[in-house]
């Protein structure tokens, strides 16, 4: 990480878990174990129906409330989804686009992506935007290019002033939810390979202030040595996130780099 150039951002993914009585006792928890300074921002992704549970439950830990997703049209005959204007009206913050668990199972591509991070910014929100392999494809070598592709796409359109307030996570697919972390080295290159596209879009300045975050297995175990790379300024956490010590011991890890 840098935080003299760039925020660094540690986000919990809940995914479909807790209910809003859940999100309340988290919350109890974690104010219990809460170190009194951070530096870093931290941030809840929950889902849609939580939200206003967690807007209450976090405010006075100073934890930003996130979605998961957002719809990109701004209103009408879309039943069931969720528009940005109606996320920043609650008092959201971030939303999660393109996680690779939309990609698989509900048909997001990098089209719809760029349409959410649009949509996102648009209403004031700051996307956290998910890249990521697969292991078939880092076996093929292909881990770069994609990477740059999935960049390319999720920004096109972006003005430079936007961008910056763009959050990248890089999520290997093989490291989701699976116990398997990319190693530090590994994170770090592809982070970096990252940045340099974002560079190539947008120039130097805009490159440096990007938060790009590492997800995948992060836990307490392996947060000190992933956050000390230096382009690894944070992460998006899913199991971990969902306890409060060790969600807790992630921040600690944040803090002391
Ligand atoms: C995620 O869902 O974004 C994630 C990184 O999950 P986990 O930490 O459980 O691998």
């Amino acid at each position: 990480m840098n935080r003299r150039y760039r925020k660094t951002i540690i986000a919990g993914n809940w995914k479909m878990n807790k209910t809003a009585t859940e999100t309340k006792k988290f919350a109890e928890d974690l104010k219990a174990i809460m170190p009194k300074a951070k530096w870093c921002d931290v941030v809840i992704c929950c889902p849609f129906v939580n939200i206003p549970a967690a807007l209450r439950a976090f405010k006075d830990l100073r934890i930003a409330v996130g979605a998961e997703n957002l719809f990109y049209e701004p209103s009408g005959a879309y039943t069931g989804e969720v528009s940005a204007d109606m996320l920043k009206d609650l008092g959201v913050k971030y939303v999660i686009i393109g996680h690779s668990e939309r990609r698989q199972y509900f048909g997001e591509t990098d089209v719809t992506v760029n349409k959410k991070v649009h949509a996102a910014l648009e209403a004031g929100l700051h996307p956290i935007i998910c890249v990521g392999e697969s292991l078939e494809q880092r076996e093929m070598n292909i881990t770069m290019d994609l990477i740059a592709l999935q960049v390319k796409s999720a920004f096109a359109g972006v003005p430079a002033e936007k961008a910056r307030k763009c959050v990248v996570a890089y999520e290997p697919i093989w490291a989701i939810g699976t116990g398997k972390t990319a190693t530090a080295e590994q994170a770090n290159e592809v982070c970096n390979a990252i940045r340099a596209t974002i560079r190539h879009l947008y120039g130097a300045r805009v490159a440096r202030s990007v938060t790009i975050q590492y997800g995948g297995s992060m836990n307490p175990k392996n947060a000190a040595e992933l956050l000390a790379q230096p382009d690894v300024d944070g992460g998006l956490i899913g199991g971990a996130a969902l306890k409060p010590d060790q969600f807790v011991e992630i921040i600690n890890a944040a803090n002391q780099e």
